[in-house]
């Protein structure tokens, strides 16, 4: 559980005693108030009015037009929840820890509790504990995590200027008490975040900074690998300062596709091409020039059969995959798969040559016309197979004509 969070409601008209002070009260029911006091609407809002305050405040308080930046994260991880339904449902139920664990808070990685309820009470007591980090994603082409490289990125952050100062307005507590009148002689006290720290029970003033970071991106990194900057993120008083990650994100490539360390090349190959021979030559991620060719005599074959399954025809070639992560020195294979394309049609007179030529002729059937009945084929589509006989409405396909001779071969 956590204690000392604002806003619990204390019961009855008790201008008095105020049992317990910033403790929890005697109950065990946890704030399921906070987000929409944030955003400005009742418990009982529909999704509709709670957008629609969403849009308001989100214009208000953006950090472009001079808004708070806290006070717009706010409003954003208010809404976040307030307008997802089984989040809202959580936190109406079990509050911001019931949300939490039911799913991890998104507002760029910050702790939905230090967003809402600053960083000094908070739940973890162990040491200072560690400001929100930013992850900042960074696009990578395929070359340069091949060979690596080092780019320059400006990271723009707040740090602290000068110390900060105790806030008197809440004596350092991040919250203040308020009395609210709900009806005749029925007063509720309730505490809210001190507007003057805005929670952090301290005051303190930030400057803009601009630093230059080199990010090495090593030889073989991966898609999402972080590269680390630690205490890189804004600075806030009493914390240990977050990080900034930036995340690399491969860019998809004209030629490769990458999966590990490995490399797949597409090929489109004619009929010619796969029976006759098939060479092709490209530049390699490191600008090297390659060349892929088939062995004199080599088919390149439309599928194969691996363990009673058809899979396309794949060759490779090793270690010209990428660096590996980590290692690299070792690398990947780089893998062709082809796809091989096939003439619409075909000169008769080709046909009666390359019949001469290749292997397994078609053998002549012998028989009398009239006797049996001959058809030529049409095109037709697997989808319809099953759905022929009287009861198919408009199975009127068409049917190319394409009703050249066969071609006989001459046997010699
Ligand atoms: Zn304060």
């Amino acid at each position: 559980m956590f204690g000392g969070i604002p806003f619990e409601h204390f019961g009855g008209g008790m201008p008095g005693g105020m049992p317990g002070g910033m403790g929890r009260g005697g109950g065990g029911d946890v704030d399921t108030q906070k987000l929409y006091d944030v955003l400005g609407v009742e418990k009982s809002a529909d999704a509709k009015e709670i957008k629609k305050a969403y849009r308001k405040l989100a214009v208000k308080h953006h950090p472009d037009k001079g808004g708070d930046e806290h006070v717009f994260k706010e409003i954003n991880a208010a809404y976040e929840i307030l307008s997802d339904e089984e989040k809202r449902n959580l936190y109406d139920k079990y509050g911001l820890e019931g949300v939490e664990q039911g799913d991890a808070p998104s507002a760029g990685g910050e702790d939905l509790f230090s967003m809402f309820f600053g960083g000094g009470g908070g739940r973890r007591s162990a040491g200072p504990r560690k400001g929100p980090s930013i992850q900042h994603p960074i696009k990578v082409a395929l070359e340069d995590l091949y060979n690596g490289k080092t780019v320059k990125l400006a990271i723009n952050r707040k740090v602290m200027a000068g110390d900060s100062k105790f806030c008197d307005n809440c004596n350092g507590k991040g919250a203040v008490l308020e009395l609210r009148q709900i009806g005749p002689g029925m007063v509720t006290q309730m505490q809210r975040t001190c507007s003057s720290c805005k929670g952090q029970g301290q005051v303190y003033k930030t400057k803009n900074e601009r630093k230059v970071v080199e990010v090495h991106i090593e030889k073989g990194a991966t898609h999402n690998q972080k590269i680390t900057f630690r205490g890189m993120a804004d600075e806030t008083p009493g914390r240990e300062t977050g990080d900034v990650h930036f995340v690399v994100q491969e860019k998809d490539h004209d030629l490769f596709k990458r999966k590990g360390a490995d490399l797949l090349l597409m090929q489109d190959i004619s009929v010619n091409q796969a029976l006759t021979g098939f060479s092709y030559k490209f530049k390699h991620l490191d600008g090297r020039e390659l060349i892929i060719k088939t062995k004199p005599g080599e088919v390149i074959e439309c599928e194969i059969e691996v363990g009673g399954k058809k899979m396309p025809y794949m060759t490779k070639v090793a270690n010209e995959g990428m660096p590996s992560k980590g290692n690299p020195f070792v690398k990947g294979d780089l893998y062709v798969m082809f796809h091989v394309k096939f003439p619409k049609k075909i000169d008769p007179k080709v046909a009666e040559q390359i019949c001469k030529l290749l292997p397994d002729p078609n053998v002549e059937e012998k028989y009398d016309a009239m006797e049996v009945e001959e058809h030529f084929m049409e095109p037709a589509d697997l989808r319809h197979f099953g759905k022929g006989g009287a009861a198919v409405a408009g199975g009127d396909y068409d049917s190319d004509d394409e009703e050249g001779q066969p071609v006989q071969c001459q046997q010699s």
